[in-house]
Order: structure tokens, then C-alpha cells, then sequence
């Protein structure tokens, strides 16, 4: 069984929002990603950011610094501690 965390998050946001006389509320976690099984489901990809220089082939270090991201899939809810599973 899939926890519902990070909707029941998203929902509390709204609530906040609409407490404090905001509407039309858009709110979601970004980096979300619909995982495609035989019963999709959105999982929350944590973004990991990096840098690095480049190793020339004479073994110098490259001139130019480059930022890269990769995206992780967490294997437990960061809020409950739930694996997440396919369902
Ligand atoms: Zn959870």
C-alpha cells in the first residue's frame, strides 16, 4: 500500500493558502514524476546538483566548470518512512 504523504501535503498547503484569503490555489511538489506500471503512480524525484571540470585526454583539467542534475527516486517516504512500492 502506497502512503499518501505527499498529497495529504500538497491538500495542507491549499488549506493554509485558502485560510489566508488566497484562491485559484495551484500547489504541487515539483520534480514529480508518473511512474508508468501496471497501476501508475507519481513519485517525488529528489534533484541532486553537481559540478565538475572535465579531464582533458593530456590529463589537464578542463576550463570550464559545468552544473549538471540528476534526478533520485527515494525508496522510502522521506515523511513516514513507508516503502514505496508499485501500488
Ligand atoms: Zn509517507
Amino acid at each position: 500500500m502506497k502512503c499518501k504523504c505527499f498529497e495529504d501535503l500538497e491538500q495542507k498547503v491549499k488549506e493554509k493558502c485558502t485560510k489566508a484569503n488566497m484562491t485559484d490555489i495551484e500547489c504541487g511538489f515539483k520534480h514529480k514524476a508518473l511512474v508508468m506500471t501496471e497501476n501508475p503512480y507519481s513519485l517525488v524525484m529528489l534533484p541532486v546538483e553537481f559540478s565538475y571540470r572535465l579531464i582533458k585526454k593530456d590529463g589537464s583539467k578542463g576550463k570550464n566548470t559545468r552544473t549538471e542534475t540528476v534526478s533520485i527516486a527515494p525508496t522510502y517516504c522521506p515523511f513516514c518512512g513507508e516503502k514505496i512500492s508499485k501500488e
